[in-house]
C-alpha cells in the first residue's frame, strides 16, 4: 500500500474511534483531505485510497488541479476568498468553508443568480480573535448570519472555525465547544433560507477534540500527504 493510502486509512480509523467515544455515528463526520501545496500525482493516490472530497486553499493552483482532475470528486475552498475571485469560485468548487463577510456573500449571491450553480457556503468564524486570522468574530457573527439569510440564492449549510495551534489537541477544545455552542445559538434564531447542518472544524493535530465536539467535516492535510514545504 502507498504512504498515503496508508495514512488515509489510519486518519479514517482514528475518525471512526473519536466518534464513537463521543455516542455519535461516524458516517456523520466527512473527511476533506487539504490537498494545497501536494500535486497531482499524489492527489490521485488520495483519491484511488477512496477520498471524495479534496481542499484547497488558493483559486489559481486549484484550477490547474481541477482541470486535470475533473468533478469525479468535490472540490472545497477553504482559503480565504477575494470577491473578484467569486466567479471562478463558484465554477469550480462544491462548498466554500470561507465566507466572512457581507459583501463576499453578496458577491456569491449574485453570481449565483446569474450562473445557476449553486455552491454551499460555511459561514467562517474567527473564535480565537487572533487578528491574523480570517473569519467574523463570534460576536459579530450571527448579525452577518441574519443578513446573510436575506439572499435567497446563496445556500448556507453551517459554520467553520480553525482555532490556534496548541502543541496539546485538548488545549483547542473550547474553540470548538464555542463554535457548536454558536450554531445552537444561531438555530434558535430560526433565521429562514439556511441550514446550520454542518461544523467545519478539526485539522491534523486536533481532529479527533473537533469530532468529539461535533464536527461534521474535517479537513486533514498533513497526516494524510505529510509535512508541507
Ligand atoms: C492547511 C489547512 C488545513 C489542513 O491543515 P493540516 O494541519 O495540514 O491538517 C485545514 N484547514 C485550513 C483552513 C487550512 O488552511
Amino acid at each position: 500500500m502507498s504512504q498515503i493510502a496508508d495514512n488515509i486509512l489510519s486518519v479514517k480509523e482514528r475518525i471512526e474511534k473519536a466518534a464513537l467515544k463521543a455516542g455519535r455515528d461516524p458516517g456523520e463526520v466527512k473527511l476533506v483531505a487539504v490537498s494545497k501545496t501536494v500535486g497531482v500525482k499524489e492527489i490521485k493516490d488520495a483519491i484511488s485510497a477512496g477520498v471524495t472530497i479534496l481542499g484547497e486553499s488558493y483559486i489559481q493552483e486549484a484550477k490547474e488541479k481541477i482541470e486535470e482532475i475533473g468533478h469525479q470528486v468535490q472540490w472545497h475552498m477553504i482559503g480565504h476568498l477575494q470577491t473578484n475571485k467569486v466567479k471562478q469560485a463558484i465554477n469550480l468548487f462544491d462548498m466554500i468553508h470561507s465566507v466572512d463577510r457581507i459583501g463576499l456573500a453578496e458577491e456569491i449571491d449574485k453570481r449565483t443568480k446569474q450562473s445557476g450553480k449553486r455552491v454551499s457556503v460555511l459561514i467562517q468564524v474567527n473564535i480565537s480573535q487572533e487578528t491574523t486570522k480570517s473569519g467574523i468574530e463570534r460576536d459579530r457573527a450571527i448579525s452577518l448570519v441574519s443578513k446573510v439569510a436575506k439572499l435567497t440564492n446563496i445556500k448556507v449549510e453551517g459554520l467553520m472555525t480553525m482555532p490556534p495551534y496548541f502543541d496539546d489537541p485538548e488545549d483547542a477544545r473550547p474553540y470548538f465547544k464555542s463554535l457548536r455552542e454558536l450554531k445552537g445559538e444561531i438555530e434558535r434564531e430560526r433565521f429562514g433560507n439556511i441550514s446550520m447542518k454542518e461544523l467545519s472544524m478539526g485539522m491534523s493535530n486536533d481532529f479527533e477534540i473537533a469530532i468529539e465536539e461535533g464536527a461534521t467535516i474535517v479537513r486533514i492535510g498533513t497526516a494524510i500527504f505529510g509535512e508541507r514545504e
